[in-house]
């Protein structure tokens, strides 16, 4: 299994994941011309990707969904809420397979689990996604972590996790009171030092790759998550995986898992 954040913040986010044939996006907030051109700077055919998995209708997450479905034939997937929510924005798909949160599916070669998650969006999920024996946790928007959130997320090798504001630049800085109400509530996103105490709870030798992802570029820098992040990792005495953050303009490169890995 192989994945690479394309790029993650409120501008947009998307994710490439690939086991065997199956080529999967999660999430295609991006407009399609900008999601074929950060897929082929990675020298990969947007005409061979299977399926777009959908996590919840904020357009950062769906933009280019809609015209990539329609330009290579691509099945959209997500739950019932999420589909009514997002039909202006999707316009007509391609197709559309609808999942049941909590139910997992098949999609080619990886084995899909949407889990719950509490955003401020009508039925928004995390993914767990499994192939040969590897797992890939994958949690960008979410106010708070739940029990089920942490109960999906461990055992992962690799993770995909938000790691959205610093809360003195969150509380000093320009948005409004509403705003920034929002954003810290249960429903809006993660603290640094939030996904920074669930990272710690989620150390094993097995996990190898961690993305920090959808950071705010108003509230957050890639040090300040990257600082809040590390010292929570190594203040275990677990061995700690490889950390990349994936900004707006720029995503991950593409980390490779192996079964074999530790
Ligand atoms: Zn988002
Ligand atoms: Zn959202």
């Amino acid at each position: 299994m192989r994945f690479c954040v394309l790029g993650g913040g409120s501008k947009g986010n998307a994710t490439y994941v690939e086991a065997g044939e199956t080529r999967l996006l999660i999430d295609a907030g991006f407009s399609g011309r900008e999601l074929e051109t950060r897929l082929d700077a990675l020298g990969i055919d947007p005409a061979g990707l299977s399926a777009v998995l959908l996590s919840h209708e904020h357009g950062d997450h769906i933009r280019g969904a809609g015209v990539l479905s329609r330009r290579y034939h691509l099945p959209l997937y997500a739950n019932r809420p999420t589909l009514q929510a997002a039909a202006r924005n999707l316009g007509s798909p391609a197709a559309v397979h609808e999942f049941t949160t909590g139910a997992t599916f098949t999609c080619g070669a990886i084995k899909v689990h949407p889990f719950a998650v509490s955003h401020d969006a009508a039925e928004p999920v995390g993914f767990l996604l499994q192939a040969g024996g590897l797992r890939l946790g994958h949690c960008t928007d979410l106010g708070m972590v739940s029990r089920l959130a942490r109960h999906r997320l461990t055992g992962c090798h690799a993770l995909v996790l938000e790691c959205n504001h610093d809360p003195e630049m969150l509380a000093t800085g320009p948005y409004t009171p509403a705003l920034k109400q929002r954003v810290r509530s249960r429903h809006g996103h993660l603290a640094n030092h939030e996904a920074a105490e669930l990272l710690a709870e989620l150390l094993h030798p097995g996990l190898s790759q961690v993305v920090l992802s959808h950071l705010s570029e108003t509230n957050n820098t890639p040090e300040l998550a990257a600082q809040a992040v590390q010292a929570a990792i190594t203040a275990t005495a677990q061995p700690p995986p490889q950390l990349t953050i994936a900004c707006q303009q720029k995503g991950s490169n593409i980390c490779q898992l192996t079964p074999n890995a530790k």
